[in-house]
């Protein structure tokens, strides 16, 4: 899961970005809507957290631009992520903001100063929403994830997995049965200051495929990886790349 943290209260900004990270997210802070815009352009964020007041303007209307059809700038991979779930965060005075903003298609919002598990918490349902699940467990066959406690269980047993690991895992449950190139997954899992091997997600899914069995995580060679539905066959991806 990747999140654009737009703050631009350097002690706010970090300390969401340390949470967040915490909690296995890839995490970007930008402190202005010029950057914020720049970094969605390029990016597939999976999650916004959105401060109002910025030096360069209100949030709001960066929020506004993304959810306008045709006026994103964005490139056509990222289209779809102008439905992105975005969690506004406001002054505790500010009750007209937070109906503008979910008025302009905020999914939730929270008022300064929150409490970290209880942003994590609005994240997962927000996440959960989006996905159109109501299950707060992701299952598949006799794999279970737990996103908010971070567990996996298979058959019942827990499987020890890293954070990248771990991120991976759900990123494909998610996905599936779709494709997701590797430049993919590494834009899920890593932010634009993280420092990443080139073989990064090979290594990842060989270590997945090593502790929760080789048939889980299909290889569609030069294009990327899934997980498939049974009886599914795998959607091309909207870009292919070398995995
Ligand atoms: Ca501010």
């Amino acid at each position: 899961m990747r999140a654009l943290v737009v703050e631009d209260d350097p002690g706010i900004a970090s300390g969401l970005a340390v949470s967040l990270r915490q909690a296995g997210y890839a995490v970007d802070v930008c402190s202005t809507l010029e950057t914020a815009w720049t970094a969605l352009s390029v990016e597939p964020f999976d999650v916004m957290l959105l401060d109002l007041g910025l030096p360069d303007g209100d949030g709001l209307d960066l929020l506004a631009r993304l959810r306008r059809p045709g006026e994103r700038g964005l490139l056509p991979e990222h289209l779809p992520r102008s439905d992105m779930p975005v969690l506004i965060m406001t002054a505790r005075d500010g009750v007209s903001d937070r109906i503008s903003g979910l008025d302009s298609g905020a999914d939730d919002y929270l008022v300064k100063p929150f409490d970290a598990n209880e942003l994590l918490a609005r994240l997962r349902a927000m996440l959960r929403r989006a996905s159109g699940r109501s299950n707060p467990m992701i299952e598949h066959g006799d794999l279970v994830l737990d996103p908010a406690h971070h567990t996996v269980h298979r058959a019942g047993e827990p499987v020890a997995l890293g954070g990248k690991e771990f991120a991976l895992l759900l990123t494909l449950l998610q996905a599936r049965p779709q494709v997701l190139s590797k430049s993919r997954l590494e834009s899920a899992l890593y932010g634009f200051g993280d420092a990443l091997e080139s073989n990064a997600i090979e290594v990842h899914v060989h270590h997945l495929r090593r502790k929760l069995g080789e048939s889980l995580i299909k290889t569609v060679r030069g294009v990327g990886y899934f997980i498939p539905r049974e009886g599914d066959t795998p959607v091309a991806p909207p870009v292919s790349g070398p995995p």
